[in-house]
């Protein structure tokens, strides 16, 4: 502005200037953070630009005497326009940049969900998520009175095959069973991981114990009938189920109350079966 003051024989070519660095200026402005700085300058250089520009009046010029001034002239435009391109580009580099980070981050998000929501063992649901349906099940219930069921599963002898197998042959057998189970359920049944070797099924909308006994029932004979020598050699496996069908007011805690009771009973009546909390449907203790 000091330039374009004192020549102002060459001022337009000098003040052209400015509108690069306030492209460049623009493209880093924080409106929620506007600086007083910022303010105070841009403020001094519109007043200033206002007042060469009304003071030297018709002295501002272009130097075009010459063939060589003129030529330098055309030179500076094109730089200046170029420059101007350069903004262009720049500013769509910075725009594809936000765009990766933003896309990046809602990955890092989505993997972040479903690390929260999953088991890291098996890939199923883990506690706290189930424990979550569970809750939204029993809500969904006292609305619309529509009965749903829980189903603990408990592998047998779980302890024997670590044993016998070891850890590693442990894992991969809670990991087939949550397959196996997973495809045995319907689609609107949720299954998550309880504890250690503890799965609690999920059974919305189901209408009677029979119902729910039937779901864990296949859940137990596809798990005796699974190949499990592909594990291990000589590796068998079977699981108990105990099955309780919520009732009208009853707490989560109750429920899974029962529910373990339950299992309890499948267990000292032999392992490898369904035992049901509640009115005895013809299908209980069918693993027998
Ligand atoms: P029961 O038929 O009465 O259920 O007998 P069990 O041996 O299955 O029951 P117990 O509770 O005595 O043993 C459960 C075993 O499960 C003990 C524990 O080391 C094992 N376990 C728990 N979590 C894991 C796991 O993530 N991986 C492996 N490999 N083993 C686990
Ligand atoms: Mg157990
Ligand atoms: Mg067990």
């Amino acid at each position: 502005m000091g330039l374009a003051w004192y020549a102002p024989e060459i001022g337009v070519l000098i003040l052209m200037v400015l509108f690069i660095t306030f492209g460049f200026g623009a493209l880093r402005v924080n409106p929620n953070r506007l600086q007083s700085g910022a303010i105070f300058g841009t403020t001094v250089v519109v007043a200033g630009v206002f007042a060469i520009v009304v003071l030297v009046g018709d002295r501002l010029a272009m130097p075009t005497a010459t063939w060589q001034q003129r030529a330098l002239c055309g030179l500076w435009m094109v730089v200046i326009l170029a420059r101007s391109t350069l903004l262009g580009l720049f500013s769509a580099k910075l725009r594809m940049l936000v765009k990766a980070r933003n896309e990046e981050l809602a990955a890092t998000f989505d993997k972040l969900e479903q690390m929260a929501a999953r088991d890291e063992l098996t890939g199923t649901l883990n506690r706290r998520s189930v424990m979550r349906l569970l809750d939204e099940e029993r809500q969904r219930m006292e609305r619309t009175r529509q009965p749903f069921g829980v189903v603990l599963f408990d592998l047998d002898h779980f302890k024997l095959v670590n044993d016998s197998h070891g850890h590693l042959v442990g894992d991969e057998t809670l990991r087939h069973f949550t397959r196996v189970a997973s495809a045995s359920m319907r689609d609107t049944d949720r299954l998550g991981r309880y504890g250690g070797e503890e799965f609690l099924m999920l059974l919305t909308v189901t209408s009677d114990e029979t119902a729910a006994c039937v779901a864990a029932e296949r859940v137990r004979e596809a798990t005796a009938a699974h190949d499990w020598a592909a594990v291990a050699p000589r590796l068998k496996v079977t699981v108990s189920a105990g099955v309780a069908l919520c009732r009208q007011g009853e707490t989560t805690e109750q429920l899974l109350d029962r529910a373990d009771q339950a299992l309890y009973e499948a267990k000292r009546g032999g392992r490898n079966r369904v035992s049901v909390s509640g009115p005895a449907p013809s299908l209980d203790a069918a693993g027998s």
